[in-house]
């Protein structure tokens, strides 16, 4: 994971945002609203986008705006939203959405409405502080609670809040936006937010819920997924198959799944690193069914196929957690169960290059070395050949790893064919030279070498296997036998 160079400098990410962000003929800060990097405004901002068909704040009209208030309110005016989801799980006891328990008989579309307006009208007071979110007004007056704005605290309970004092410094814009945010967000278990960059792509991640919310009226409940991980991989897919190659180059995501209610608040946060973001995406254009079978595998048990759908909404996956931790899941490119290889060369040198960082000479190194051992192994006859697979399969030392080398170099020798199987550089660098780093070591060249002997082989293996086990069901039945 060291090597990361694909994403931007900080300066170049600095002018490119700031470009993106002020319209074209120059004028700075003319618009609204703006992105502001801050996960709950930009998701307001993104509600506010998706809703009028726009792809930029300054794109954005007072018209627009209007319109999206009028569809907020009469949403956040139902019990539905207002106590089953703004007071549950998001703002509660809200006096702006008015989702205050107390407040539901007077809870009308036009008072809701009446209280956004009142937002974006509300007078700067140029004494106070400035506004911790966009650094672009004066925060309001008095610190914003959590039944305001999620996480930061209430009174003397302060929450994710930097300097830990109660509540924070925010200007009635970035108050107003965070209102909005309900209309875009997920409902899982708690509420999920999908930050990204470029801010084009998380107007990508979340169109799907303002779709869900113009169909049902109801916040979008991400396909009925449970786990944040497990969908945004899902998106992730979606998403990728769509994009042009090179479109991720310097994204990234990160997932706030979070909930915000008078019983507790919690949120974690959840970064997807960026040659994960890439690969995942791309994944299942290079090979889907090979994608299918690594993330199968990554299950407890693997799921019957009228079950992947179920899993996938379910259950943690462990390819998932490690591409998330940064560890390899170079083994569940293959099944050593059944002696295959689960996805195409294509897909394994993807990832190598992609997500290992391993580069091209190195794995094109590996796959002639695997060549000319199955060019070796091939002449052995099916349960030889099925047993010196298994010496390699098992080896779990690097002595164990050296001595299935020696014995196909030995295997080569008898077969005579010409020219040794490794030179004695390559053999130091096969089991040397990668040994310091913790993603390329020798065991990351003996999953590479098994994927590619099962790739060329896996049909007389298992042929070898049947037998074996016939085998032994003889020899077993002839034990018994012997034994009556
Ligand atoms: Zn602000």
């Amino acid at each position: 994971m060291e090597k990361i160079g694909k994403e931007k400098r900080l300066d170049e990410f600095l002018i490119s945002s700031e470009t993106r962000d002020s319209p074209t003929h120059g004028e700075k800060h003319s618009s609204l609203f703006t992105w502001t990097g801050h996960p709950f405004t930009d998701a307001g901002l993104v509600a506010l986008l998706l809703l009028s068909g726009k792809e930029r704040p300054d794109e954005l009209t007072e018209e627009d705006i209007n319109r999206a208030i009028d569809f907020a309110s009469k949403l956040y005016a139902r019990k539905e939203w207002s106590s089953g989801y703004i007071h549950a799980m998001m703002l509660p006891n809200s006096g702006i959405l008015m989702a205050n328990p107390s407040m539901s008989k007077k809870r009308t579309p036009e008072a809701v409405k009446t209280n956004l307006l009142a937002l974006l009208s509300e007078e700067e007071d140029p004494n106070a502080p400035v506004c911790e979110i966009c650094g672009r007004r004066h925060a309001r007056p008095k610190p914003v609670y959590r039944s305001d704005f999620p996480l930061v605290g209430t009174g003397g309970v302060p929450n994710y809040f930097p300097s830990g004092k109660d509540g924070a410094n925010i200007c009635s814009h970035c108050l107003f936006l965070a209102q909005m945010m309900p209309l875009v967000a997920y409902r899982l278990s708690r509420v999920l937010v999908i930050h990204a960059y470029p801010y084009e792509l998380m107007l990508e991640f979340h169109r799907e819920a303002v779709e869900d919310v113009k169909k049902t009226e109801l916040a979008s409940v991400a396909r009925d997924f449970r786990r944040p991980e497990n969908f945004l991989f899902e998106k992730l897919i979606d998403i990728g198959t769509r994009l042009e190659t090179g479109k991720l180059e310097g994204a990234s995501i990160t997932l706030y799944s979070f909930v915000n209610n008078n019983q507790g608040q919690e949120i974690d946060v959840i970064y997807i690193p960026n040659p994960v973001l890439r690969f995942v995406a791309f994944a299942a254009r290079v090979d889907r069914k090979g994608w299918n079978n690594i993330v199968s595998m990554g299950w407890r048990r693997r799921p019957r196929e009228e079950e992947v759908e179920e899993f996938k909404k379910r259950y943690p996956n462990n390819v998932y957690s490690r591409l998330l931790s940064g560890e390899s899941i170079l083994p569940y490119f293959i099944d050593l169960q059944n002696r295959k290889a689960n996805s195409s060369w294509r897909l394994l040198s993807f990832y190598c290059s992609e997500v290992l960082g391993l580069d091209k000479e190195a794995l094109e190194f590996i796959k002639g070395v695997a060549d000319r051992i199955v060019e070796t192994i091939e002449k052995l006859p099916d349960n030889k050949l099925s047993r010196r697979v298994r010496e390699l399969e098992r080896a779990e030392k690097l002595y164990q790893f050296e001595g299935f080398f020696i014995r196909v170099e030995k295997d080569r020798q008898e077969f005579g064919i010409p020219e040794a199987l490794m030179s004695f550089d390559d053999f130091a660098r096969i089991l040397t030279s990668y040994g310091e780093d913790l993603n390329v070591s020798w065991k990351t060249v003996k999953n590479l070498l098994l994927f590619r002997i099962y790739e060329k082989l896996h049909d007389r293996l298992m042929k070898a296997a049947s037998e074996e086990a016939g085998e032994s069901e003889e020899a077993e039945e002839e034990f018994k036998e012997g034994e009556e």
